[in-house]
């Protein structure tokens, strides 16, 4: 088992799992990735017979959208990073979708990902590209792309939470999808069956197969290929305009190593981020509230927090200020 190192001082662990309960997880685990794969190559397979109509994979990927919208805007941005504050029925609603979405408990996922910003790119990295795992064995590159993409999450590790995280962990929300996360997963994969076998295919196997690959390929893609615009978030996160796009905004993740704060991931000119139009639509019907924004400063184009009203911390913006 993996020891992984405390992510914030002070830090409390959280219980190790016994031996037969990470079985049965690895199992669980095994048949949620094997069969979506096995049902996707099938429903495929008819497609290109001719044997469904293209209403079902435009359905699909419509589905998979609105469903990792409860990932991207719900266990990310809100209950991970804190990006903005919501009402408690879109609380509730967001994250019952990330758990539709195959994302599981978001308590878990929520202290993994906080540990994977602490520790990104390093050693000690839950899911890295760059581990250094697999060095001079056969097909390193594969194996670490795999790895850092779903292979990590076959492996038990003992992530010891910090305040911040104990913090995430008891927002009521929270709590409720933790405990009953596999039954949206069933929910939102045999409830397409009242409308029929393609339906279930389509709409519950294809539709979890997308909603998981392209969550993962954030973690393995994002921190392989792209760009870098931010050298300084010292890892090897990547802006990835094709990730950018199919993740709904969550592909732009150097931006996002950079200010991980940001209700906003595509922070550059051109950068698509649905994720963030949901937000900004949900804060006009004051569903939302408190959103952290960011926003490059003119004269020294350092990044600052629009909350404080203007940027403060350089001299050289000090002295504008005062000369207007
Ligand atoms: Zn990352
Ligand atoms: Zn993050
Ligand atoms: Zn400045």
């Amino acid at each position: 088992m993996d020891q992984v190192e405390a992510a914030e001082p002070g830090t409390t662990s959280v219980p190790t799992p016994g031996r037969a309960e990470n079985a049965l997880r690895q199992f669980g685990w095994l048949l949620v990735m094997a069969g979506p794969l096995a049902l996707t190559l099938y429903s495929a397979a008819a497609l290109t017979r001719g044997k469904v109509s293209w209403v079902y994979p435009v359905a699909a990927f419509a589905a998979a959208a609105v469903a990792n919208l409860g990932t991207t805007a719900g266990y990310h941005r809100m209950l991970t990073h804190q990006a903005f504050k919501a009402h408690p029925v879109v609380q509730y609603a967001l994250l019952i979708l990330g758990a539709v979405a195959g994302m599981g408990s978001p308590v878990c996922w929520a202290q993994d990902h906080l540990h994977h910003h602490s520790h990104s790119d390093t050693e000690h990295d839950l899911h890295s590209p760059h581990t250094p795992r697999f060095r001079g064995q056969l097909f390193e590159g594969l194996r670490k792309l795999l790895d850092s993409h779903m292979g990590w999450m076959f492996r038990t590790h003992d992530v010891k939470v910090g305040a911040k995280a104990r913090q995430i962990t008891e927002m009521p929300a929270a709590q409720f999808v933790h405990r009953t996360a596999l039954l949206w997963l069933l929910a939102g994969l045999l409830l397409p069956l009242c409308f029929g076998w393609n339906a279930f295919l389509w709409i519950g196997a294809v539709r979890l197969f997308l909603n998981h690959h392209i969550t993962w390929s954030v973690n393995s893609i994002c921190h392989l290929w792209g760009r870098q615009p931010f050298k300084n978030t010292r890892d090897n996160s990547k802006n990835n305009a094709i990730v950018g796009f199919l993740a709904l905004g969550e592909g732009w993740h150097n931006n996002h190593h950079f200010r991980p704060a940001s209700a906003r991931h595509g922070l550059l000119r051109g950068q698509l981020d649905l994720t963030y139009t949901l937000i900004c639509l949900l804060e006009r019907c004051k569903l939302v509230c408190n959103v952290k924004r960011y926003a490059a400063c003119r004269v020294c184009h350092d990044w600052f927090s629009t909350e404080r009203g203007g940027h403060t911390s350089c001299t050289r913006c000090q002295q504008q200020a005062q000369a207007a």
